[in-house]
């Protein structure tokens, strides 16, 4: 299967926000700034982050009439749909050479064996759709927060830990728009582990503060309603109190869900029905997660 980015239509968001999806796995958003045409994220394949750098600069000359600014990739951290892309942009093989931005956290893991395990088996089972994927890590890399100057528009890097560690969001004050990474999600966002869900709900409670006016997420319907951030919160919320009324639950148990009353179905709304085996895993984990802070287990691993 090959998949390519395609540009979305605009849902009132501030036009300098491009956002493209790529078949139903992920959105990637490209930036044009006066001074940098900004990319959020690489894509999976090299033909999706060429691709994407190809629209966004053809965009990017048409709305500065002219030459695009130059290309400035950001990842938003290391997983497989938000940074596999990036040997297009650094690295020997750069077909559009640009400074790539990342935490240290994310440089770490584009460095480990364990993803590139993950690569190589991810490869082996579908090879066109992976085609030309490799791990580069960022060329330029930070911790804590950065400000990108692009002339007419300041976009903040500011971490945002709980779905991985290392992640950031990028927020831009002058128009309070936030693009939120994976660290907002529709129906919810994914917990690594049972030390994560601290780290989970003070991200939300601090994109919260931000009183951001548009959301745009990776993995979302895309309709920029803030109010994203909230419904994660009460997901978590009341994820914590099944956990907490039934906190002798077995963690391990494939039906926990039932055995906490919180069954996924009720939270299904608007979830496609190819998506409800991921979202169903991604709930169970919310679950353990609970359950470990309710068991006093919950301050280790992933
Ligand atoms: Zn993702």
């Amino acid at each position: 299967m090959r998949e390519l980015p395609l540009l979305l239509p605009n849902k009132g968001w501030d036009p300098r926000i491009l956002a493209f999806r790529s078949a139903d796995v992920v959105t990637v958003f490209a930036i044009l700034t006066r001074r940098w045409t900004i990319l959020v994220d690489t894509l999976y394949s090299r033909a999706g982050a060429v691709e994407l750098a190809r629209q966004a600069l053809q965009a990017a000359a048409l709305c500065h009439g002219g030459e695009a600014p130059p290309l400035l990739v950001v990842n938003t951290h290391a997983d497989w749909d938000h940074a596999w892309g990036n040997q297009v942009f650094a690295g020997p093989e750069a077909a559009f050479p640009a400074p790539v931005l990342g935490t240290r956290e994310c440089a770490r893991r584009l460095r480990q064996a364990e993803d590139a395990l993950e690569l190589e088996a991810m490869q082996a089972g579908e090879p066109q759709r992976f085609a030309g994927a490799s791990l580069v890590p960022p060329s330029l890399a930070f911790e804590g927060t950065l400000e990108i100057d692009g002339g007419d528009l300041v976009a903040h890097l500011l971490p945002a830990p709980g779905h991985v560690p290392g992640q950031v969001v990028v927020w831009f004050p002058e128009i309070r728009h936030l693009l939120a990474g994976d660290a907002v999600e529709h129906p919810m966002p994914f917990v690594q582990g049972p030390g994560h869900l601290k780290d989970m709900v003070a991200t939300l409670e601090a994109l919260r503060r931000l009183a951001p006016l548009r959301v745009l997420a990776c993995h979302d319907r895309l309709d920029g309603d803030p109010c994203l951030i909230q419904k994660n919160l009460d997901y978590f919320r009341r994820v914590r109190e099944a956990a907490r009324a039934h906190g002798d639950a077995d963690p391990k148990s494939p039906e926990l869900d039932r055995l906490v009353d919180l069954p996924f179905e009720k939270l299904c709304d608007e979830v496609p029905r190819e998506a409800w085996d991921f979202y169903r895993g991604a709930h169970l984990k919310a679950l353990r997660a609970a359950l470990a802070e309710v068991q006093g287990s919950g301050g280790q691993g992933r």
